[in-house]
């Protein structure tokens, strides 16, 4: 689909016919850099691709950015691509983290430093480094805020006054995604206890990852399962009062399930209380307006900062910075990542956090848009 080339436009430094760098001056910069990103249609990818984009760009290189359309054929090419073309590095946010091993191979027979991005590759050794968030603790964070929308907990993380029983859901992301596996155990680990305990109780029984999971974090596929479960486990008349989401999609494929069977609008009216994560605009507005309980803000903008520098660094023949060389076993070997923080958004700090960050404006989250 869209395939931007940042082309270095305007930067006027008379480095003519410099794409693939190569014994220039360091302050030539130069180089062109391949960035792989999954899909357009979750706006948080369409953001990474442009922050990397342009990070790139100020910082004097080249960029070949493409989306894959959640294809993974279309992603493999796409990378094939770069690497004829010459790219100097590549940055990948891959569909599938177990699909790429020859495209990996070949970037490097070339000595193309390859940089996973927000999402392991696994199963080769040819990945050099990973920049993401701290994805088990997204999942802490997700289960956390679920826990506060019972009022189990307090949102300062005391414990809360009710004490159920409460009937939830889970639903997991795609897993074929690494980070889907570590978004459940952080989740799951946080749950379990309440779960033991039986103030949380998962009427379905669907309690593996696997009859959790949503195949490409499709909303549709997402509403489709929760009418599945309220047909399957709520048609006795009780109600399901909180659903573990991993994904802004994913929850307002949920929303609308539950809206068409009755629940809601609001969470005042019934809505159950529904997780998230990704801070996308639909549902920043969906919790200003009472709708979704919380989401998960990963700011794009410091993952993208982080890339950057990672590839400033390789490209100018030094080791980047890792700050966790131990969590990420991608199958073959222990990637050096560079881990970065999340923040649980609720109605009440969506302006600190979203507003004044510069983030999205006050009327992006009056408008939803
Ligand atoms: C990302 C999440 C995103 C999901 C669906 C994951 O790999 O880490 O931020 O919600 O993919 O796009």
């Amino acid at each position: 689909l869209a395939a931007c080339s940042g082309g270095g436009a305007g930067s006027g430094d008379g480095d003519t016919d410099a794409t693939a760098g190569g014994g220039e001056t360091a302050a030539a910069e130069g180089g062109l850099i391949g960035v792989s990103m999954p899909t357009e249609t979750s706006e948080r990818w369409i953001a990474d691709g442009a922050a990397v984009e342009d990070g790139l760009t100020e910082a004097g290189y080249e960029v070949s950015l493409q989306f894959a359309g959640d294809d993974i054929p279309t992603q493999s090419q796409q990378i094939d691509q770069m690497i004829t073309q010459g790219v100097d590095l590549l940055i990948i946010a891959a569909i599938d983290g177990t699909a790429l091993s020859g495209q990996l191979q070949a970037a490097a027979d070339a000595g193309i430093p390859v940089i996973s991005y927000d999402r392991l590759i696994r199963d080769s050794e040819n990945v050099d480094f990973y920049v993401t968030f701290d994805n088990e603790e997204v999942g802490v964070q997700q289960a956390t805020s679920l826990l506060v929308g019972l009022g189990i907990l307090n949102e300062d993380g005391s414990e809360g006054d009710a004490t159920g029983p409460f009937n939830i859901e889970l639903f997991a992301g795609s897993l074929d995604d690494n980070n889907a596996h570590f978004f459940w155990k952080g989740a799951i680990d946080t749950l379990q206890p309440y779960i033991d305990e039986g103030t949380l109780v998962v009427k379905s029984g669907q309690t593996d990852i696997e009859q959790a999971a949503t195949l490409r974090w499709s909303q549709e596929t997402a509403q489709k399962r929760m009418e599945d479960l309220l047909t399957a486990a709520y048609g006795d008349g009780s109600q399901v009062d909180g659903v573990l989401s991993p994904f802004d999609g994913i929850s307002r494929g949920i929303i609308t399930a539950l809206q068409n069977a009755g629940y809601g609008p609001g969470i005042d009216d019934g809505m159950p209380i529904v997780s998230g994560q990704d801070a996308e605009i639909a549902s920043v507005k969906l919790i200003a307006d009472g709708v979704q309980f919380a989401t998960i803000f990963k700011d794009t903008r410091k993952l993208a900062d982080q890339a950057v520098v990672t590839a400033e660094a390789y490209l100018a023949g030094e080791e980047p910075e890792a700050n966790d060389t131990e969590t990420y076993d991608n199958g073959v070997k222990v990637v050096p990542s560079f881990l970065l923080e999340s923040d649980i958004v609720y109605a009440d700090n969506i302006q600190p956090l979203l507003v004044d960050s510069g983030y999205y404006t006050a009327e992006q989250v009056e408008s939803g848009q």
